[in-house]
């Protein structure tokens, strides 16, 4: 399936040419960074479980009708997946305050919102992603206003979507990050969605089930990741 050829290696997957130029092998590795690479550790069985995390999350999106890159999952750490030209802007959606909003707002952690918040930041990791709007998105040319309000809705939707999922099994859905690209003139979801790029917080404990057990020093982040792929039935292959 694929041709060996490392296409691009980022913090936390690998691609790979296909003997298909419409599709990608994506490879999830252990590495775990944060901070924007400045950390980057390796847990054992992350690249497993977020990838087989990740199929499921795709195909329940899949299923919801959004269209999304994923075609199927190869190995335990491995799936097929479109090719897509990247949108070089992370969506984000919150639902909940934490992270980079508490800091920049000066909020309460876990604060309510009246709706959902739908953020834009670059993609560029020596300026740590600097957040951006719609305005910069359309200024720069990164996306059109047809693309940009397609990504919009489709994060939202996902939201929707998730958000129910995830309390099906005692957890509050706080925020996550989305990427797109485009793919014969289509808007579609790409990269992950796993632990590594949203927050999970327990309903009955508070407790954080996601990547920031990584970021604040938690420890148990494996455990973590492994116990939400359980409560969804994911059946984790090593
Ligand atoms: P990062 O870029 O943050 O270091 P990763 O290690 O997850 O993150 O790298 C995966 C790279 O692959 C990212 O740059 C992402 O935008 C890109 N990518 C994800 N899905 C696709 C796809 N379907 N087609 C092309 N590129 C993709
Ligand atoms: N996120 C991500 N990759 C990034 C930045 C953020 O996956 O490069 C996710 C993060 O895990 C969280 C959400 O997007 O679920 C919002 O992140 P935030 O802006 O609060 O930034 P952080 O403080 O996590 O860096």
């Amino acid at each position: 399936m694929t041709d060996g050829t490392l296409l691009y290696q980022g913090k936390a997957k690998s691609a790979y040419l296909t003997d298909d130029p419409d599709a990608l092998v994506l490879a999830f590795r252990d590495d775990t960074s944060a901070f924007d690479g400045e950390i980057i550790e390796q847990l054992a069985h992350k690249g497993a479980i977020n990838n087989q995390f990740n199929a499921y999350i795709m195909t329940l999106l899949q299923d919801a009708g959004i269209e999304t890159h994923f075609i199927r999952r190869l190995s335990s750490t491995e799936s097929l997946v479109k090719r897509l030209e990247m949108i070089p802007v992370e969506c984000v959606v919150r639902n909940r305050a934490a992270g980079s909003l508490v800091k920049r707002l000066g909020i309460e952690p876990g604060l309510h919102f009246t709706e959902p918040l739908f953020e834009l930041f670059l993609k560029n990791d020596a300026l740590h992603d600097p957040m951006v709007t719609e305005h910069h998105v359309r200024a720069f040319g990164w996306a059109t206003p047809a693309e940009l309000d397609t990504m919009m809705k489709l994060s939202l939707r996902t939201n929707t979507i998730l958000t129910q999922r995830f309390s099906e099994i005692g957890l509050d859905l706080i925020d996550f990050k989305l990427e797109f690209g485009r793919f014969q003139g289509r808007i579609v979801l790409g990269d992950e969605f796993s632990p590594d790029g949203c927050r999970l917080w327990d309903q009955a404990t508070g407790e954080k089930m996601d990547k920031d057990r990584f970021r604040q020093k938690l420890g148990g982040v494996i455990e973590a990741y492994a116990d939400v792929a359980r409560r969804l039935g994911i059946v984790i292959e090593s």
